[in-house]
């Protein structure tokens, strides 16, 4: 009796927990590899089919972006380096 309730609680207990986790990694692990092989496919459809990689307009011959978006990027490196 005492046996069962001990492992029935340890059992029980470790269940919960085992729930948790495994729901999140099983989740982060199942995605990511998926989520990631998307990215990049359709990061290198999109170059070599000349359309920005941030939006679905055409990109500027010889970059990844179109030039709103290489305007954004080239302000972004400004602000990275320090404003100069
Ligand atoms: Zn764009």
């Amino acid at each position: 009796m005492v046996w069962k309730e001990l492992l029935a609680r340890l059992k029980g207990g470790e269940k919960t927990e085992k729930k948790y986790v495994n729901r999140f990694l099983k989740f982060y692990h199942g995605n990511k590899k998926r989520l990631l092989k998307e990215r990049k496919k359709s990061y290198y459809d999109r170059r070599k089919e000349g359309i920005c990689v941030r939006c679905s307009e055409k990109a500027v011959a010889g970059i990844i972006f179109c030039s709103y978006h290489q305007q954004r990027q080239v302000e972004y490196n400004k602000k990275a380096r320090g404003g100069q």
